[in-house]
């Protein structure tokens, strides 16, 4: 591994393997400045997806109250048919 690591963004030394512990330099990508950046957009995207998947979860249920809809109108339909039939 390089003993110097540079941000992966703006391309700044952010730090030096020997002035950290080892697990806190792997971790590191990016500077203080371009890590604020580059959550902000990270978060954006999530909640982009997030958003996109809960509205296709409501299309997905309104497709289902729908099918429910027209199958219980069938069934009311038949049902009547039955009635009249006893009826005659
Ligand atoms: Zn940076």
């Amino acid at each position: 591994m390089s003993p110097v690591k540079y941000c992966q963004q703006c391309g700044r030394v952010i730090a030096r393997e020997a002035s950290c512990d080892y697990f806190k330099y792997i971790r590191l990508k990016w500077c203080p400045a371009c890590a604020e950046d580059v959550h902000r957009r990270q978060k954006a995207e999530y909640m982009r997806r997030l958003r996109a998947q809960r509205r296709e979860a409501h299309r997905l249920t309104d497709e289902q109250n729908e099918l429910l809809r027209r199958e219980n109108e069938l069934l009311r339909q038949a049902i009547r048919r039955l009635e009249q039939a006893a009826k005659l």
